[in-house]
């Protein structure tokens, strides 16, 4: 049946053709979406009652939530269990194999709630003033759900697909990574081309008001987290000597309070600005539409965003300090814990050397506690533009762009294994719902869960949709027929 629709493809300069909504429209209509977003909300009712709070995780109650739903459907899925009670899962639907497989990524353990602080029992999963409440309900059992969904509506719908669509559903993010390790030993299996995890959103009011910006993350920064120590002669409280220990912490400390930003521009941030700024009009949107009027003109505005200035920067964060208990001894060793962020493209050791160079006094020392690169995906592809395609599809003055994360996530371990990894969670929320993510009264819109679904779906089936065929592996030419 397929093989009769009209197939308008176009094939991009990377070979790798993307259907187009002409084609996976029709196949989407033969949804029942009302029916498939309101299965979507008591699926996740169900994941959020499995109590997987990391630590200690718990996660093969939320493993087994996923498993059962998948086992109704006919769909096998592999648990893969790297410690008592602790399991990651792996669910396949099969494609022609075309394309390699594109992979729907979630992490099923939850951070913490304080329970005395929520409205609700935060693992009830309770559907209430038209929300889904529950620890993990945006982070993120509620992608869990859309993606678990997402695989069953394309097995229903019994399409033909070019490529394998893989679900993956880890353990251990909020903590060690374990659940993504046991995934990737098996790497050599699943060798995903494109990976949808968490990062971006949309969000409502983010750059312009009015405007929802869906942010799709393509990036994550690396995280290089220092003991910062400084060393001297210990001695008597009661007799102040200079040069002592904690004498040059202080320094440092002031030395890094008038630490000077540096705005490091990315393609992608700029183009996040055009998109909006084109759309959000005005002086801002002019500027913002401009690449060369932004840097000229809102680097100021903009660094003084928290959140934007921690994509646009090398960051360095004191979050503790160790050393001298007692108040009357001098200790001879006294230091800070800072965690520092490095943007895509720069080293543990760069930072390192800056802050040496900063601080500028041999009785202090930096000693790596761990560290990681960032890396990011090219975000002109196929997949990351039927994300944002639909992101946006009926949606009158959304807007979708590519964002960098301040943050990391499981997609930072995939990407150096030859993945294209785009971090979008497909709600729309406002601040004060963003806020409640590992904060009180966790909760999602059941519209945007029914929203979300449609549009990961629409996303998936627009770079999954078997072709009409040439031979395997050499796409057909772009026309239209
Ligand atoms: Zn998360």
């Amino acid at each position: 049946m397929l093989a009769a629709l009209a197939f308008a493809g176009t094939v991009r300069p990377d070979g790798a053709p993307s259907a187009t909504p002409v084609a996976t429209d029709s196949v989407l209509a033969q949804v029942d979406w009302s029916q498939a977003g309101g299965e979507t909300v008591e699926f996740l009712s169900r994941l959020l009652q499995a109590k997987s709070t990391n630590p200690p995780g718990n996660e093969t109650l939320a493993i087994s939530v996923v498993a059962e739903k998948l086992r109704a459907e006919g769909i096998d899925s592999e648990v893969i269990e790297f410690a008592p009670g602790r399991a990651s899962l792996v669910a396949r639907l099969e494609g022609a194999g075309s394309d390699k497989p594109l992979c729907l990524l979630s992490h099923v353990d939850v951070v913490p709630a304080e329970a005395e602080r929520w409205s609700v029992d935060p693992y009830s999963g309770v559907v209430k003033d038209g929300f889904v409440w529950g620890r993990g309900a945006l982070d993120m059992k509620g992608m869990t759900a859309v993606e678990v969904m997402t695989l069953v509506t394309l097995k229903r719908l019994g399409t033909p697909l070019s490529r394998d669509v893989v679900l993956l559903a880890v353990a251990d993010e909020e903590v060690d990574g374990r659940g993504i390790d046991a995934v990737i030993a098996q790497w050599d299996e699943i060798g995903c081309s494109h990976v949808v995890n968490e990062g971006g959103l949309g969000l409502e009011n983010l750059i312009f008001d009015g405007q929802t910006f869906h942010a799709i993350s393509v990036a994550e920064k690396g995280a290089v987290w220092l003991k910062m120590i400084a060393s001297g002669a210990p001695g008597h409280g009661s007799t102040p000597v200079p040069g002592r220990a904690p004498e040059h912490l202080a320094l440092a400390l002031q030395k890094l309070a008038e630490r000077k930003d540096v705005v490091v521009w990315s393609d992608a941030h700029l183009e996040t600005f055009r998109r909006a700024g084109r759309g959000g009009g005005g002086m801002k949107g002019m500027i913002l539409s401009s690449p060369a009027l932004t840097k000229l003109l809102a680097k100021n505005s903009l660094l003084s965003m928290p959140p934007m200035r921690a994509t646009l920067t090398n960051t360095v964060n004191v979050t503790g300090f160790f050393g001298g208990e007692q108040p009357n001894v001098v200790p001879s060793e006294v230091g800070a814990i800072l965690d520092c962020r490095i943007l895509p493209g720069f080293m543990p050791e760069d930072i390192v050397r800056e802050l040496i160079a900063l601080v500028d006094d041999p009785a202090v020392r930096f000693e790596i506690l761990s560290a990681s690169t960032g890396n990011e995906s090219p975000w002109d592809d196929p997949f990351f533009d039927a994300l944002a395609r639909r992101a946006v599809e009926g949606e009158d003055g959304a807007v979708a762009g590519p964002v960098r994360s301040p943050g990391y996530t499981d997609s930072m371990a995939l990407r150096p294994l030859g993945a294209r990894a785009y971090g979008y969670v497909p709600f729309v929320i406002d601040g004060e719902l963003l806020g409640t993510m590992h904060g009180d009264d966790e909760r999602v819109p059941v519209a945007e869960v029914h929203a979300g679904l449609r549009r990961l779906a629409a996303a998936v089936l627009d770079v999954s949709l078997a072709r009409p065929e040439g031979p395997m592996g050499s796409p057909r030419p772009a026309a239209p027929r």
